[in-house]
């Protein structure tokens, strides 16, 4: 499958770089070699920590080259990867890009990624300092992100402690609903295009996750990736408790009457579903009384509690408890 109808074949590794170099920012402050050299030099503020990640970005396993836009792939690539730096509460400062394309995707396609891919930059505070480019079958996209924090305040899976309480940001199940839109073919429907959304373009909570760390609030800190029930399970794993959700109190999305027909349940979108990106971290009880209902414009939600017992437990909507099985994104699952 190749719909890069724009193939340029005859382009040289340089002048690729040369392009991806001129749509993206790459130049500021701290970064005292950047693109051109055999490695980026950068200057790291006087003591703090470097926060840094890796994420692959893979066209037929993360995306597919007919159904998603060049931009949103982009966009997409950079925002996944930057989710892991607000997940510590770090800031968001330089990335590298490593790129395998096919000839055919070489020229409109590529323009079209490197402008939603600046996009998210622009938005992130983030300058390319490198990366590698190659030519690959299959669109594929690595994606280095570096951050900065004060020293010791990452936000760490592994801190959360019995009776603390289990919050979340914005809503839960909004990725999913437009992943799901996309398996029905209704995403080339004009009317869905806004709960497409979240699931082209979001939204990583950095403004969030470096408030939880100046305010030293949060005694652990995930972002979710795969979904509440795996990720809410690798915070209890990492910090050897279990937790309960109260399934009532969870921000779920919102599925429109016109599509209720398609038989989809907000609350199993919302613990299942991946790719919401949206900062799911405990704090102590007795925080809880001064947490604002909303940091950087985005909604807070106490949605459960730690436990002793390391078990997983949901508080279903009938009142009953169960355990909640680890049901979300598992690429080899
Ligand atoms: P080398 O052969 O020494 O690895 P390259 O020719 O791969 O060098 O890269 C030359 C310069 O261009 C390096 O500074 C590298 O970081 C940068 N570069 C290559 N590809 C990309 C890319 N996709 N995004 C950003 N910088 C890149
Ligand atoms: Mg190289």
């Amino acid at each position: 499958m190749d719909n890069c109808t724009d193939g340029q074949t005859m382009v040289s590794e340089d002048q690729l770089i040369e392009r991806v170099m001129r749509r993206l920012p790459s130049e500021g402050d701290g970064l005292r070699v950047g693109i051109g050299d055999d490695a980026a030099v950068l200057r790291p503020r006087g003591g703090t920590e470097w926060v840094v990640t890796t994420d692959a970005f893979l066209e037929n396993v993360h995306f597919l080259r007919k159904i998603h836009p060049a931009k949103a792939v982009g966009y997409k690539a950079l925002a996944r990867a930057t989710s892991d730096i607000a997940a510590m509460g770090a800031r968001a400062r330089y990335f590298f890009l490593t790129l395998g394309l096919p000839d055919s995707c070489t020229g409109a396609w590529l323009d079209d990624f490197l402008d939603g891919m600046a996009r998210a930059a622009r938005r992130f505070g983030l300058i390319l300092a490198g990366g590698d480019t190659t030519k690959y079958p299959a669109v594929v996209a690595s994606l280095t992100v570096v951050g900065e924090i004060d020293p010791g305040r990452a936000i760490l899976r592994t801190g959360a402690r019995p009776g603390d309480l289990l919050c979340v940001s914005g809503r839960l199940g909004d990725a999913e609903l437009g992943l799901r839109l996309i398996q029905r073919k209704l995403h080339k429907q004009r009317r869905w295009a806004k709960l497409l959304k979240k699931h082209f373009y979001p939204e990583p909570r950095l403004a969030l996750g470096q408030w939880l760390a100046a305010h030293r609030c949060a005694t652990s800190m995930i972002d979710t990736s795969d979904g509440l029930s795996t990720d809410l399970g690798h915070i209890c794993k990492a910090s050897e408790v279990g937790a309960i959700v109260w399934a009532p109190k969870i921000p779920v999305v919102k599925i429109p009457p016109e599509l209720e027909r398609l038989g989809l349940d907000p609350l199993e979108l919302a613990l299942n579903g991946g790719e919401d990106y949206e900062l799911l971290f405990t704090v102590p009880r007795k925080f809880s009384r001064r947490m604002p209902r909303k940091v950087a414009g985005i909604p807070l939600t106490v949605i459960g509690e730690i436990t002793r017992e390391k078990r997983v437990i949901l508080l279903g909507p009938d009142g009953r408890c169960k355990p909640l099985q680890p049901k979300g994104w598992d690429p080899f699952r």
